[in-house]
């Protein structure tokens, strides 16, 4: 029997597409939450606000609005788990995360047939799966033309694609699914907490899933917001789904939601941690107070400094979010990008390559909105691609970012 020693993991700089760089804020209140049970008073009472808090994020009056206990994927287990073997769904895959969702889509609607003949990948005819290429965005006639072509009951599609860092036409979809009278899912990981949206605004879409640790930025395990229109309910009320623990009306119990309505008590789900509950009611109290359109603003504002100082480099950038640059690196460098990623992550500095192909390397600015903290990213950039062999004056680079901001100042 061997038992190692305390686990150390160091402070890296976060410079990746998630998880963003954690509030002490909210790893104060995780760590200085006292033990007490999930039906103590104040743990449900902290459950209850940060659901009200969550409806404000969201921009959304849905009664079920809540949190799923784990990571974004967790989430969308919840909202995808309204899929049942034999129902006809297109999903608009267009890189990592929603080539992901897209199996877990043909896991769920694959009959117990489909799934025997392959277990791992079922390919169920009732889902059509419509690919956009990495590094381009779904927009809204092509989601226009499936629906009109395979009358679905579901669509699917990633608003924010983290694999290639590119924004999907999340009207264009959500009209098309009105049109169509389809009912849509959108997976908002990498969105919420970002980009300034009211999911109110976009009545085709039903179910919309996130996560902890990206913009919500409460990664010490808690909660992957979701929130259900009363349509999608009644769909679940009426035909049941084959879960317990991500049920979307049985979890909502836990956080004060019966029967379609707001109750002052929760009804035992599952043990929520105490501590998770103060750190995510934490988490949101820091972006409300912030300010939801500022912080999109700022997202903005900061994304642009840091592109143009990749630019400035010789990189050209193929994504359009504005908490991440995802980036081809100059020709001299092509077929280097492993390496260069894999040094600077040995040095703590936590950037990313692509996780599909083409292999590009992607740099993130979670909660990293000062121009001191782009500066750093900036340099440690500069230096692991120098290191590499490319050709630019670092002097310049850094002058060029200075006068962006001196500019905008
Ligand atoms: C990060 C991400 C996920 C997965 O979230 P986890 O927290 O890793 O489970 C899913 N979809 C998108 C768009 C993401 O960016």
């Amino acid at each position: 029997m061997t038992i190692y020693p305390s686990l150390e993991i160091p402070a890296t700089l976060a410079a990746g597409p998630g998880p963003g760089n954690t509030d002490p804020r909210v790893l104060e209140r995780f760590a200085k939450t006292g033990i007490a049970d999930h039906m103590q008073k104040d743990v449900v009472r902290g459950m209850i606000e940060a659901k009200e808090m969550l409806r404000d994020l969201w921009g959304t009056k849905n009664v079920y609005t809540y949190g799923v206990a784990g990571t974004g994927f967790s989430g969308l287990d919840c909202v995808l788990s309204m899929i049942l073997p034999g129902d006809k769904v297109v999903a608009f895959p267009n890189g990592t995360f929603s080539g992901i969702d897209s199996l877990t889509i043909r896991m769920k609607a694959a009959t117990a047939e489909e799934l025997a003949a392959d277990p791992l990948n079922p390919k169920p005819a009732s889902v059509s799966i419509i690919e956009t290429p990495h590094g381009q965005s779904v927009t809204g006639a092509t989601v226009d033309a499936a629906l009109a072509e395979h009358k679905p009951m579901w669509a699917f599609m990633a608003h924010w694609e983290t694999g290639s860092g590119r924004i999907n036409d999340l009207k264009g979809f959500s009209d098309a699914c009105l049109k169509h009278g389809v009912m849509g899912i959108v997976d908002a990981v990498s969105s919420l907490g970002v980009a300034d949206f009211n999911i109110d605004d976009y009545p085709g879409v039903v179910a919309w899933a996130s996560c902890p640790q990206k913009g919500v930025l409460s990664l010490p395990l808690t909660y992957a917001p979701v929130s259900f229109t009363d349509k999608a309910i009644d769909m679940v009320k009426k035909r049941g789904c084959r879960t317990y623990v991500h049920h979307p009306i049985l979890d909502a119990r836990h956080w004060g939601i019966v029967d379609g309505k707001d109750v002052p008590n929760a009804v035992y789900h599952q043990t929520h941690s105490c501590y998770a509950i103060a750190a995510f009611h934490e988490a949101l109290r820091i972006i409300l107070g912030y300010g939801r359109r500022r912080k999109a603003s700022d997202y903005a504002y900061h994304e642009k400094a840091l592109r143009q100082a990749v630019e400035s480099m010789g990189c050209e950038v193929t994504s359009d979010m504005t908490s991440l640059v995802v980036l081809n690196l100059p020709d001299k460098l092509r077929g280097k990008e492993k390496d260069l990623v894999a040094n600077a992550r040995a040095k703590g500095f936590g950037i990313w390559p692509t996780l599909s192909e083409p292999v590009q390397v992607r740099i993130g600015i979670l909660n990293q909105l000062s121009a001191e903290q782009i500066a750093e990213i900036v340099n440690r950039f500069a230096d692991e691609m120098l290191e590499m062999g490319a050709n630019f004056d670092k002097q310049n680079v850094l002058n060029g970012l200075k006068s962006y901001y001196a500019q905008a100042a």
